[in-house]
């Protein structure tokens, strides 16, 4: 794989893992703050994809050390529970630029096979050393331990050390620690961000974190994963011509018709023949024998074509409102949470589900305007927040016909799953405006914010009602005095008895019943009425 840079007299090629060190920004590798951040990132991104989308619950051991305080010299070593990486496979997956396992129509975290190679190629360039790898698969009787390096001209692993260790106790997983020249203090706050927003979307994940000055058990929440999502075949809409020939060089030889319907999602012998004659193919031709200018009106027609079904959206792995509400619950201690999984739906052949959470009360600080979470697939998204087409959605939204008047202690948390998410830059921290996508967004809020609305007039009807009886309270004294001037009856039994009968009413003492009010009031929007019952 060669990229061909030129210059004015001389002509060269630039291997890529040489092109991707040079402009390691674009993967988010921009200097030593971004690159820690990013390097925590890959590695528990891939631990993530490693085991939920294989049913094992994760656990997730990372550790950042200060290695050389002078040079700014960091490790950070993290390891997995998951499906391990068979032996022979190690050196290319940490070695090769564009190694993946995950080049499949299937929601994950990693699509594009660099993230660990862009992990080694900033340590081994920041601090000459390679990374040291140890891993076993499942039920596999051994565990391998390596150290290698990129070599950047061809693109290859340079394998220094390897061994081999009999596997006594069945481990299975990853564990990886790479040096790297990286800012502790400055990525500090953005690294507890990461992994709490990633708690929040993963309660099932169990990730303890230690670093210089900082420790975090984010515990398992739950057992329960998400359904593991399913691979798939391309939508006619979504394929470009390049793709289109690399398909049909592996076609062995098929007519247009069998080739639409094995190459592709949710076509049927009805929808292609439909589609060929609408097109103007002929069913029978051989894929092979189509021209470039046939392969580029294919590709115009196949965009173009009205008739197709929908993309199958059992691709994609939404968290689940239950898992949403249990996350934020926990991680933001809101006092109540609301989610919404919306239908699937698809953007130029790409299908994608929004989810949405508003999260309300307890240990969220009052604001003036939401806080936002965002999420790509799982993978919270921290940077370039101005840019996100959610900041948007979420800022534009009318919150006063939900009942929320700020400051208001409200989190929004927007989450959009896709096997093609559109992001608005390279460095992916951000989803562009498309307008399936924005439209999606919009309804997934007005119909979390909608829950929220009903459970804000409920408590408001709920205060009301006790400060009615609050004020009641305060007349006990009173109305006992005078009940007692007209029956004769002892007043201190006459209170005594209202008394009952208001607690009796509400299941609350009075003292109890003034905490409650107060407590509930420090999240309510509404005034509380004073209360000093006597
Ligand atoms: P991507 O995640 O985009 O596929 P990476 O360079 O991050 O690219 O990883 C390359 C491949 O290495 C993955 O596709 C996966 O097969 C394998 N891999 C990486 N980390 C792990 C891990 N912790 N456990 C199992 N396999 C892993
Ligand atoms: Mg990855």
């Amino acid at each position: 794989m060669w990229l061909v840079v030129t210059s004015m007299y001389a002509y060269e090629a630039l291997p890529v893992a040489e092109w991707f060190r040079r402009n390691r920004e674009l993967a988010g590798f921009h200097n030593p703050t971004r690159a820690l951040y990013q390097t925590i990132r890959e590695l528990t991104e891939n631990s993530l994809d490693a085991t939920e989308t294989y049913g094992i619950l994760p656990t997730i051991y990372l550790r950042v050390n200060i290695e050389d305080e002078q040079k700014g010299w960091v490790s950070v070593y993290a390891e997995d529970n998951g499906i391990g990486i068979p032996g022979n496979e190690i050196p290319n997956v940490f070695g090769r630029v564009f190694y993946s396992s995950k080049y499949k129509i299937k929601q994950h975290r990693g699509v594009f096979g660099l993230g660990l190679k862009m992990v080694v190629l900033y340590s081994q360039s920041t601090t000459n050393k390679p990374v040291l790898v140890r891993s076993a698969t499942l039920k596999s009787d051994k565990i391998y331990e390596y150290q290698i390096m990129i070599d950047t001209n061809s693109n290859s692993p340079i394998i220094l050390d390897r061994r081999e260790y009999p596997n006594r106790y069945k481990w299975h997983g990853t564990a990886v620690k790479v040096y790297l020249e990286g800012n502790w203090l400055a990525a500090k706050k953005r690294i507890e961000d990461y992994l709490k927003r990633t708690a929040i979307i993963a309660p099932y994940a169990e990730i303890v974190f230690k670093g210089p000055d900082l420790e975090l058990w984010l515990k398992r929440r739950t057992t329960k994963l998400p359904p593991a999502p399913k691979e798939g075949l391309p939508h006619p809409k979504s394929v470009d011509v390049d793709t289109l020939k690399q398909m049909i060089q592996e076609s062995r030889g098929l007519t247009l018709l069998e080739f639409l319907m094995e190459n592709f999602d949710a076509v049927g012998e009805g929808t292609a023949k439909a589609f060929l004659e609408w097109a103007g193919f002929n069913p029978n031709a051989k894929v092979t024998a189509l021209t470039p200018e046939e392969l580029v009106k294919l590709v115009d027609k196949m965009k173009q074509y009205e008739g197709w079904r929908r993309p199958r959206s059992d691709w994609l792995s939404p968290a689940g409102a239950e898992l949403l509400e249990i996350g934020a619950k926990a991680i933001l201690g809101a006092e109540a949470v609301f989610a919404i999984t919306r239908k699937p739906e698809s953007y130029g052949g790409h299908p994608f589900i929004v989810e949405a959470a508003v999260a309300w009360g307890g240990q969220i600080p009052p604001v003036d305007k939401p806080l936002l979470l965002r999420y790509a697939n799982k993978i919270p998204l921290l940077y370039d927040e101005g840019a996100d087409v959610a900041r948007k959605v979420v800022d534009e939204f009318n919150w006063q016909n939900y009942k929320v008047k700020f400051p208001a202690p409200l989190a929004v948390i927007i989450h959009v799953c896709s096997t093609k998410i559109p992001y608005a830059s390279a460095g992916k921290e951000a989803i562009a405006e498309v307008p399936e996508i924005e439209k999606e967004m919009k309804l997934a809020l007005r119909d979390a914010a909608k829950k929220l609305r009903l459970y804000l007039s409920r408590k408001e009807k709920e205060m009301e009602m006790l400060n009615k009886y609050i004020s009641l309270a305060k007349y006990v004294e009173e109305i006992a005095y005078n009940l007692s001037m007209i029956t004769r009856i002892e007043k201190e039994s006459l209170a005594k008895n209202l008394h009952t009968l208001i607690e009796r009413k509400i299941g609350l003492t009075i003292e109890e019943l003034v905490k409650h009010t107060l407590s509930m009031s420090s999240t309510s929007q509404e005034e509380v009425v004073e209360a000093t019952p006597q």
